[in-house]
């Protein structure tokens, strides 16, 4: 076998290291990759594959990307789930001794993005690190292009709910896990893994071992004990979070300054939304083509600036149960809604103020460029003024207005060092003000008075010889020439040497041009060297104040949240929610706040609702298709979790008792192409909230059962009301077809009948959309099939077996089985049919078939 040339020795040497990401291999101005990799990336990214000799036989497979243009090609990789190695040369070629060294620089994943298109302003990009052992798990997660870093710890019951719901929350981009062998809900993990798409890493077992993992921390945190850092009893916490950091080191390669404190926190504090619950309330997005508009963060988010936006994000994921702490936002959010001026004002200034939590992290992190210390600059000068807008203000904004450092001394800096109006291409020079540094200016001198001096020659020269179209010209490869056109050749003086022949003129050059020229370029040369050193210096000055950065970027983030609340609020004719701890949730008018804005023209009729846990604990609504059932008990949700997040509220008028949980469940058909059927997941879920469930958590339970036969799901729907009310007393609102469940009330204590107001118009019905007293006695199916456009044929058959069933009086049959359970309910159909019902003119097998079901 022939020897593999030495850079192909080199090669395979980092590869080695690097097996499970592309290895892009800096050649020259190109990135190559090679072999296996190449056939992955000549396909992803659809450029061509070519061959390099190696020292084999065969050509090694490669292709190669241009440096200038590498990151668009990485975040397509990274887009499909890729981690790419950025090999570079670390040695100046010029210097090196034999093949120029090289080595991995940056791994980048899914999960450390940090400048780069592929991250949304207005939403946080996590890597997530797990710890799982027999009684409890870690769970930590960073994004690397703010340098917030999380920690929780669940222990002893609840932990994969727990974990699937912390998961579906953070969304995180990668995950990075151990679970140790003995724990019970190992393979359920992995299939939250499946089930979410996760990018996943399951990790070397020692990189999770406490001891490690603790070193790591101290480490990175520089500290002696973990006690300081609010880790001290977390066991699982330490180890996930050590992890987390083992691998930032490993992948960054570099100190990650800007990410110097861990916020520790328990599930307790907030309100827990599980994962189909914030789907279903279509919190963030919308369940059909998960966009933003039509979701609730759409409606409430008018934040000037991303870390607003990823601040009200989050606040709306984890709702808040300390009463004194909604009311210190409500507060504030009234202050801002009822000053329409100062609200104005500060938005106004908001804008100007880009991202300072990802400007803090580039600069820390050593990516960010001259225009990213000018675009912090700029937002530096609003800080002040945003900070005299509220300097008289209370409470919480007296809190963000002390929070506020105005940074003065990082804006001088950058004022004094860095242009304002930098040229489209950094590398040239043109960064540093006159002024900062002597030296510098010397060498800008140089450079433009050789300039003037050549402008000058231009003059000299035409008249000298005469040639009017003599002109001046510079190029990269020829340095400064003079320019004569073809017709003037002849006037041409002896002392010009010719140097380039072009279609129409000729290129020339002299002694005394050649002189000028090396010291405009030597200068220059100098310049952007010393330039590019000052600019490092700066951003290294900047960079040991990262701490202050951020804590003035969270504090502009909070006041840009409830600005944006405030501004809702009016625009949107929101009222203060009272909040206390009563157990009752009272409103008047409430309304939908997104359905309502997507309402153009048309009313939206407000409703009523009073909940408590004595006689007014379920509220079972009935009411035909299309009336409104839904939309009613979805904005009884949203009101009371907008009410927690501090919000105002859709509403005339409202008290709300603090609520800790909420639970939104929709009863489903099946679903075949979704492999699992959808009843299963419906009952599933169902059991977890009855698990877990209590007396202060509300329940939105959308027509549960439906997705059985009727006896099955009325008989399921029964049982759950009565386990509901009296095990548990959670306020609850449950909508259903079935109109025997409306029998539950006098019979259980707390359940109380409402139903979506129709009026019936000869053939049609009109939706009145009030939710009144009592219950429906008619599902109105046919009238809406009608409304749909089902054809005029059918609907006269529906109607003529309806009447013939309701003769037969099924619903009866219906209702007399229903106490009894599933297997006498049966029994009793097969007793009752042969006598109670002439099939015969029905469609006879379907319906059997369904009733025995
Ligand atoms: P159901 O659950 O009873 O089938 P939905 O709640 O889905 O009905 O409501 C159907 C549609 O009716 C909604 O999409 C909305 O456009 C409209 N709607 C519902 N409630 C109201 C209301 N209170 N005011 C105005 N329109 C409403």
């Amino acid at each position: 076998m022939k020897k593999l040339t030495p850079m192909m020795e080199q090669y395979f040497q980092i590869k080695k290291q690097y097996q499970d990401a592309l290895l892009l291999f800096r050649l020259g101005d190109f990135y190559e990759l090679f072999f296996d990799d190449a056939e992955i990336a000549s396909r992803e990214l659809e450029i061509t594959l070519t061959g390099r000799d190696c020292g084999f036989e065969s050509r090694a497979p490669m292709c190669g990307v241009p440096h200038h243009s590498v990151d668009s090609y990485i975040d397509r990789l990274i887009t499909k789930g890729y981690k790419v190695a950025i090999c570079e040369q670390v040695e100046d070629a010029s210097e090196a001794v034999g093949i120029v060294k090289r080595d991995v620089v940056r791994i980048i994943t899914p999960g450390t993005l940090i400048d780069t298109q592929l991250l949304d302003e207005k939403k946080n990009n996590y890597l997530m690190s797990i710890y799982g052992q027999a009684d409890g798990v870690g769970i930590s997660y960073v994004d690397i292009s703010t340098g917030e870093l999380f920690t929780t710890e669940i222990i002893g019951e609840g932990i994969l709910q727990g974990l699937q719901d912390e998961i579906t929350k953070i969304q995180p981009k990668e995950v990075i896990y151990y679970i140790e062998d003995n724990v019970y809900w190992k393979e359920f993990f992995n299939e939250i893994c499946k089930q979410f798409d996760l990018v996943t890493n399951d990790h070397d077992h020692w990189c999770f071992e406490y001891q490690y993992a603790s070193n790591r921390l101290k480490e990175h945190f520089n500290v002696i004990n973990l006690d300081g850092l609010g880790l001290a009893s977390t066991h699982n916490g330490i180890i996930s979070t050590g992890a987390l950091i083992n691998y930032l080191k490993t992948t960054q390669k570099r100190f990650l300054g800007h990410i110097n404190k861990i916020n520790v926190y328990h599930l307790s504090e907030t309100m827990v939304l599980d994962y189909s619950t914030r789907f279903n309330l279509e919190l963030t997005e919308t369940i059909r083509g998960k966009n933003k508009k039509g979701s609730l963060l759409w409606v409430l988010d008018k934040t000037s600036t991303a870390m607003g936006g990823r601040m009200l994000r989050k606040s709306l994921e984890t709702p808040l149960l300390k009463i004194e702490k909604i009311n210190d936002r409500l507060e504030a959010v009234g202050t801002l809604k009822d000053n329409i001026g100062l609200r104005k004002e500060l938005r106004e200034h908001l804008r100007s103020v880009y991202d300072l939590e990802r400007l803090a992290a580039k600069i820390s992190y050593g990516s960010a460029n001259p225009r990213d210390l000018v675009a912090l600059k700029t937002s530096l000068e609003q800080i002040p003024l945003i900070k005299e807008l509220i300097k008289d203000e209370k409470q919480l904004l007296a809190s963000v207005h002390n929070r506020i450092d105005t940074l003065e001394d990082i804006k001088e800096l950058i004022n004094k060092g860095i242009v304002e109006d930098l040229p489209i291409a950094l590398k040239d020079g043109g960064i540093i003000k006159t002024g900062y540094h002597p030296e510098v200016d010397k060498l800008q001198l140089a450079s433009r008075e050789g300039k003037e001096w050549i402008a000058k020659l231009e003059e000299e020269e035409k008249l000298k010889t005469g040639i009017k179209s003599l002109k001046m010209g510079f190029n990269k490869v020829f340095g400064y020439y003079i320019e004569v056109t073809k017709s003037y050749l002849k006037q041409v003086p002896e002392d010009y040497q010719r140097k380039q022949t072009l279609a129409n003129c000729e290129r020339f050059i002299t002694p005394e041009l050649k002189e000028i020229e090396s010291k405009i370029l030597g200068a220059e040369d100098k310049v952007v060297v010393l330039e590019y050193q000052l600019f490092i210096e700066i951003r290294d000055i900047i960079s040991k104040e990262i701490s202050r950065i951020q804590s003035t970027a969270s504090a502009i983030a909070e006041l840009d949240m409830l600005v944006s609340l405030g501004e809702v609020a009016a625009e949107n004719n929101y009222t203060k929610p009272n909040i206390n701890s009563s157990h009752i949730i009272s409103i008047k008018d409430g309304r939908h706040p997104v359905v309502e804005k997507m309402l153009d023209n048309q009313m939206f009729i407000a409703n009523d609702i009073y909940l408590d846990n004595e006689d007014h604990q379920v509220s079972i609504i009935t009411g035909p298709n299309m009336a409104g059932k839904s939309t009613y008990m979805r904005q009884v949700a949203l009101i009371v979790l907008m009410a927690q997040i501090g919000s105002f509220i859709p509403v005339s008028e409202a008290s709300i008792g603090i609520v800790d949980r909420i639970f939104t469940r929709v009863g489903a058909s099946d679903d075949l192409s979704q492999g699992q059927s959808t009843f299963m997941v419906e009952m599933s879920e169902m059991a977890n909230i009855l698990n877990c469930a209590t007396k202060n958590s509300l329940l939105i339970l959308d027509e549960i059962g439906r997705g059985t036969s009727t006896f099955d799901g009325l008989s399921i729907a029964w049982s759950v009301i009565e386990h509901i009310s009296k095990k548990i007393s959670a306020k609850t609102l449950f909508s259903t077809h079935y109109h025997e469940l409306t029998e539950l009330e006098g019979i259980i204590k707390g359940v109380k009948n409402y139903r979506i107001s129709v009026k019936e118009e000869g053939e049609d019905i009109i939706f009145l959309r009030k939710v009144i007293d009592g219950s429906a006695d008619r599902s109105y199916g046919i009238q809406v099939a009608r409304l749909a456009g089902l054809p005029a044929e059918v609907i006269c058959r529906a109607k003529d077996i309806l009447l013939r069933l309701e003769e037969k009086d099924i619903a009866r049959v219906d209702s007399l089985c229903i106490s009894s359970g599933r297997e006498e309910a049966v029994a009793t159909i097969e007793e009752a049919t042969p006598v109670q019902i002439d099939f015969n003119s029905l469609y006879q097998n379907n319906i059997i078939e369904e009733l025995k079901e």
